[in-house]
Parts: structure tokens; sequence; C-alpha cells
């Protein structure tokens, strides 16, 4: 487990789900992403649900809350995952932190595979899935969301968010944010208008989660770029801007989905960034 300072990061590892390898790699050709990312018959790659887990001795920050248990049987079998996985405080509980502990929920943005675990139902009520905790999401997304757009609506179910947003356990995020002495959430746009990476930052090092802005190592050519990004131009200007600063700064990286835990980020010999797994 990575120390940073004052700060322990874990990564709460649930169930990988399967996803049409094409829309994750946009206009790459198929050709080049299955030799990084093989597909499966049907042409679905593996994606982790990536939460991270901050613990500063005073708080208990979780990152994203993934899968959660809101999609149906065919849904769940169209994503190769079982009928019923570990829920996500079940996860928290197996790695000897007891979830009742979180006090701090911050999603990098509302897409259903990131925020599901926010909420649990309970018959016909969404209960929060950590009482205790205050959850924090950009705006944007918020209102976003709530526009249920023809293009992306498909990507959002508010039972993940609008009962705490309503309840003012959530608060929304307008601009760079700072949530704890040092934990940042930071306006990275591209994948949606108000996505944000979060950065923790003590003793001189930082830890970036960075979302879907780079989903997987594979995603580390600013150019790689999946077709669900909304502003694939601002994604390639804010990858080249963030994994920059990581290789400058020498920063930890979480990624959104990558089976990869943790891994730093350097430059090769022909100037493209590459992953040194930690
Ligand atoms: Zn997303």
């Amino acid at each position: 487990m990575p120390v940073l300072g004052d700060f322990e990061i874990l990564r709460v590892n649930q169930n990988p789900y399967w996803w049409d390898g094409g829309a994750l790699f946009g206009v790459v050709p198929k050709t080049l992403w299955n030799r990084k990312i093989p597909a499966d018959e049907l042409n679905r790659i593996p994606l982790a649900l990536n939460c991270y887990l901050i613990r500063s001795g005073s708080h208990n920050i979780l990152i994203e809350t993934g899968l959660g248990d809101k999609r149906d049987a065919r849904e769940r079998e169209r994503m190769r995952l079982p009928a019923v996985t570990e829920s996500l405080p079940a996860a928290i509980a197996g790695l000897g932190i007891d979830p009742e502990t979180i006090d701090i929920v911050i999603n990098s943005h509302l897409h259903w595979d990131h925020c599901s675990g926010n909420t649990i139902l309970r018959g016909e009520n969404v209960e929060p899935a950590f009482p205790r905790a205050r959850y924090y999401a950009p705006r944007g997304e918020w209102e976003h969301s709530n526009e249920r757009s023809l293009r992306d609506a498909v990507a959002y179910i508010g039972a993940n968010y609008d009962p705490l947003v309503e309840s003012g356990q959530m608060t929304l995020v307008e601009s760079d944010y700072e949530v704890l002495p040092g934990i940042w959430m930071r306006m990275a746009p591209g994948h949606t208008r108000d996505m944000m990476v979060v950065t923790a930052e003590s003793a001189g090092e930082t830890f970036c989660f960075l979302s879907d802005l780079v989903p997987t190592i594979a995603h580390l050519p600013p150019t790689w770029v999946t077709a669900f990004d909304l502003y694939p131009l601002e994604t390639i200007v804010n990858k080249v801007k963030w994994l920059g600063a990581a290789v400058e700064g020498n920063w930890l990286c979480g990624f959104g989905h990558d089976a990869v835990a943790f891994a730093r980020v350097a430059t090769d010999a022909r100037k493209q960034f590459t992953a040194v797994e930690v």
C-alpha cells in the first residue's frame, strides 16, 4: 500500500466489467488497441472499476463508488458480470476497514460506472451506502445529467446522486475545490464538460486519480481517446497537461479502469508517455 506523507492510499478492487473495445478507443484502429487489451469474441475488453481509499489518520476518503446494484440481469450479462457481486461496503470491509468510517466520498463525474455505489436500493427506497459521509461531485455533471441529453442520458442514473443532493448530503462543486487540506478536486474537461481529477498532496508527493481522462494505461497516448468523450480535442489538451505534470512531479497515478492499481508516468526516448508500475 503506497504511503504519501500523511496519506495511505489503497485501491478497492471489485469485479471488472466488459465493454465494447471500439467504444473505449474511438478512432484508434482495432489492430493497434487489441495488442494492448485483447478483446473477447464479442469485441469486449475487461475494465476494472477502480475506487481509491485515502486514509489520512483523521479521515477516510473514498474516490468513486463503482458498479453498485442498479443494473438488471440482462445488462449484467452483457457486461460479463456475475448475477451478484460483492457490495462496495463489503469490499472495503474485506480490506480490514470499517465502511462506516468513510466520511468523505468524491465522484470525479456522475457516469454510472463511477458512482453507482453511492447509494443502495432497499425496495422502493434509496439509501446512502455511506451514511456518515459527505459526498462531493461536480455541479456541472449533476446539471448535465438532469438535462437527459439524447447523446448520453443512458450514462446517468439519478438514484445514484439525486437523493443525496435533495437531502443535502452531497456538495456540488463548481470549480477547483479543496475538500480537505491537500485533497483537491480539479477541473479536467474533455470526457465530459465538468469531469474532475482528484489529487492528494502531502510532504511534497502527489497522488492523482486521473479518472476517465486516462481510463487505462493503454490510453496514455494523448490521441487515444474514447468514443464516449464529448469534447475529444479538450481531452487531448488536458491529457498533455496532466500527464506532463505527472512526469514532472513523479506523481503516483491511479486510472479509472486499469487492472494496474498504481503507476508513475515517464516519457520514453521518443517523448511518448509510458507507465512505470509501482
Ligand atoms: Zn465516464
